[in-house]
């Protein structure tokens, strides 16, 4: 759903001319006049949206993702920083911008989503590693300075050995109604409420630490395993590692995003290696058994066939980068380059005269 085009207004439409056009499709749809309901849903949170400078730039700069969240979240084509990443990504953390679900009607409104306001923020970390670590699952250390759950009080946010009161305010509910007349009839909003900021309870002493919060600045060690096969790009969810929920809320995730140090004498594509090797004129034309380097440090034979021409590229199977997501490696190409000298010894040059002599 485009919102513009739901007002029937062009993007550049002043806060005035968007007033206007939601006045008079508001009027046209209302329910209450026999107006088709759906479409009246539609013109009223497009309205939420575009009257609010601030959500209005983050419609503008979020596009179909802002969209997506709005329908309930869920991993849409909303892409983050960067790209190829294989996480799931939430939209709860997207910002404010449902602080107010909406609903209309009187008595037994629309279930709307309730925007978990608890949760931690996620955090976005980067990593880097080396093409050697690729080959294993490889455990790596990351510390983390976020908010952590308060020590002292646990995370409820009450002094310790005071009391936790249901909220006067909204009755535990965490929410309160506000009922609009207009003139285009009433309609109930339901906001966080401000008192106990949604979460229903007020301890009767909040915690000296973290005065209430039920967290506070921290640091944490913790130990994620890279998965063998990983490529520089991808991101590993860790889930519950972002930071610390308000006052027992859901803490966020962590997304690393990993870095692949370049190599020096391997290249790497997908899952395959790529290395250059030199060898000599006669070997080249004779064929020779050399040795090979590979990713795990250990030497192998390869032969190299009689009248092999400069370039000519041959596979060692399984001797690349493990499969992600499957069993297996990728292979190891090695390309064969001849070397010309640009020096020789007198001995060899006599050889080289006969050669050519030889017609070689
Ligand atoms: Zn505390
Ligand atoms: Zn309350």
């Amino acid at each position: 759903m485009d919102y513009y085009e739901v007002l029937g207004v062009t993007k550049s439409a002043s806060q005035d001319e968007i007033k206007k056009a939601f006045h008079k499709l508001a009027h046209k749809y209302h329910p209450d006049k026999g107006g088709d309901e759906k479409k009246f849903k539609e013109i009223n949170e497009a309205y939420q949206v575009l009257s609010d400078a601030q959500k209005r730039q983050q419609y503008d700069q979020f596009g179909s993702g802002f969209e997506n969240m709005n329908q309930g979240g869920g991993a849409g084509d909303f892409t983050w920083a960067w790209q190829n990443q294989n996480a799931n990504v939430d939209f709860e953390d997207l910002g404010d911008v449902f602080e107010n679900f909406f609903s209309f009607g009187g008595g037994g409104g629309r279930a709307t989503r309730k925007k978990d306001i608890k949760k931690g923020k996620d955090i976005q970390v980067d990593m880097e590693i080396k093409l050697e670590e690729t080959l294993q699952a490889t455990p790596k250390t990351i510390a983390l300075e976020k908010l952590i759950t308060c020590h002292r009080c646990s995370g409820n946010g009450a002094e310790p050995g005071t009391k936790i009161n249901e909220c006067f305010s909204c009755r535990g509910q965490g929410q309160v109604q506000q009922v609009k007349r207009t003139i285009l009839g009433s309609y109930t909003t339901f906001a966080v409420c401000p008192e106990c900021k949604g979460d229903g309870t007020k301890p009767e002493k909040p915690c000296n630490v973290c005065r209430g919060e039920g967290r506070a600045k921290g640091r944490e060690d913790m130990q994620i395993n890279i998965p063998a096969g990983i490529d520089a790009g991808q991101v590993i969810k860790v889930e519950g590692k972002g930071e610390a929920g308000k006052k027992g809320g859901r803490a966020g995730d962590l997304y690393v995003r990993i870095f692949v140090k370049k190599h020096d004498i391997f290249a790497r594509k997908e899952d395959d290696l790529y290395i250059s090797e030199y060898i000599g004129y006669s070997q080249a034309v004779l064929g020779d058994e050399i040795e090979i380097p590979t990713l795990e440090g250990k030497n192998i034979v390869l032969t190299v066939p009689p009248g092999t021409e400069s370039g000519r590229m041959l596979r060692i199977s399984g001797k690349g980068i493990p499969h992600f997501d499957e069993y297996g490696r990728g292979n190891l190409y090695v390309e064969l380059q001849i070397n010309t000298p640009k020096k020789v010894s007198k001995r060899q040059k006599q050889i080289l005269d006969e050669l050519r002599k030889e017609g070689l």
